[in-house]
């Protein structure tokens, strides 16, 4: 049977993985949107290669070189935000939510608002509007699977379980390119050092977050949202193996953990073929070669991120969108030479503490709002020089 599948954030890493997948079972699959911010060229490509109905540029700038790449293939162009909610409001089986950052937020909801199922990777919305999209998933009959490694684990963990009976779960961290570097070393980290991740093949914004542990700290909120056991029951390791993607301990002291190669066509598949299982292209797990497993307790001394994310779920009301939103600020900075690798957190941190504590954003239109108000905060604080 061909199902019908819309993949926001095509040109990214995640977008990359998802076809790959289709490609290899393109019988399986009818492809209805395809959405970049700005690579009009590859988007076009990949439309024509998968002969999507409508190919969207989120960058409006971009359309004229979009229609010109699509001119005569008979696939629609579209161009800017609103045609991008637009694009995620036709009705598929199945939405692959894989932009970065913040900006993936409203396409979601809009997704949501159809009662599609969407397979979400963008966590970066779901740090920013928890309490707000979990509401529209409850009230759209929305279906939500966790893509992100750590969370389609737990969520494969949990399957057949039920959520009173979860003592812990334990989000998996590798501790990232920069693990094991002191706090003068990581003061000087350049770009290229923090993105290069040892075990996965990512976008640069979650290299960063990865090389910063600020990953983590976005999955644990993420965590709190998909699985609300309560923070109490939410704990991170260090697994510098990237093995066993996350563990689900119950009250009786069973605990399920799921391994897999680190690569994300895994938790991609299981998300595309949910409830049942397909077939990936990887090779099998061999334990034997591994070798060994370790297990380390986070640093939060060289690496505040995950301190500064837990701080600010527990505070809730509008800090997880400060946290996420000075981040990418911070991020985006770093990665153009403008500050230094462990100004990222620094920022992060400052942010929280200048924003006026508010209550939690009830729509999508006041998270929004906190989102732009903290990006101000930060830049204010990088043109300022305030903390560099
Ligand atoms: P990439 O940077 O590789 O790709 C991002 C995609 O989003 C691109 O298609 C990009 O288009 C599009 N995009 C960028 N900015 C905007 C914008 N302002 N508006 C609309 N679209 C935009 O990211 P990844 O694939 O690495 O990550 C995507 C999401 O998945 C992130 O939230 C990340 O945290 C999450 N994730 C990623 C994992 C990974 O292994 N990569 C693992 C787990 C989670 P363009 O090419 O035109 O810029
Ligand atoms: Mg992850």
């Amino acid at each position: 049977m061909t199902r019908s599948l819309t993949l926001l954030g095509a040109t990214g890493s995640i977008g990359a993985s998802t076809l790959d997948l289709v490609r290899r079972d393109r019988d399986a699959w009818r492809v209805e949107a395809l959405t970049a911010h700005s690579s009009a060229a590859e988007l076009a490509a990949l439309a024509r290669e998968f002969g999507a109905k409508i190919a969207v540029v989120s960058n409006e700038a971009c359309l004229p070189a979009l229609r010109a790449a699509l001119a005569g293939s008979g696939i629609e162009a579209a161009g800017g935000r609103q045609a991008l909610c637009e694009a995620a409001t036709r009705p598929v089986d199945m939405t692959v939510a894989a932009i970065v950052g913040c900006a993936g937020l409203a396409p979601v909801m809009a997704a949501i608002e159809r009662g599609g199922t969407i397979a979400l990777a963008n966590k970066e919305a779901l740090v920013s509007a928890g309490e707000v999209l979990m509401q529209a998933v409850a009230k759209h009959g929305a279906t939500l699977l966790p893509t992100d490694s750590e969370h389609n684990a737990i969520f494969q963990c949990l399957s057949g379980n039920r959520l009173s009976d979860v003592a812990r779960i334990t989000l998996t961290a590798s501790g990232g390119p920069l693990r094991t570097w002191s706090a003068e070393q990581l003061a000087a980290a350049t770009p290229a050092q923090a993105v290069a991740h040892p075990n996965w093949s990512m976008g640069a914004k979650i290299s960063v977050d990865s090389a910063t542990m600020m990953n983590k700290g976005l999955e644990y909120i993420e965590a709190f949202h998909l699985f609300p056991v309560g923070l109490d029951r939410l704990d991170i390791v260090v697994h510098p193996q990237s093995v066993i993607h996350s563990m689900v301990e119950f009250r009786d002291r069973s605990t399920l953990a799921q391994l897999g190669p680190s690569d994300m066509r895994v938790p991609i598949a299981s998300c595309l073929a949910w409830p049942r299982r397909m077939e990936t292209p990887l090779a099998p797990l061999d334990l034997a070669a591994i070798g060994e497993l370790t297990f380390f307790p986070p640093d939060e001394e060289r690496f505040p991120a995950t301190r500064l994310a837990r701080e600010a779920i527990r505070a809730g009301g509008s800090a997880p969108a400060i946290l996420n939103a000075a981040n990418e600020v911070a991020v985006a900075a770093f990665l153009a030479g403008q500050i230094g690798f462990t100004r990222i957190a620094a920022v992060v941190e400052e942010t929280l503490q200048r924003s006026n504590d508010s209550p939690r954003p009830a729509t999508l239109d006041e998270v929004l709002a906190v989102d732009q108000s903290a990006r101000r905060q930060a830049l204010t604080l990088l043109e300022t020089n305030a903390l560099v």
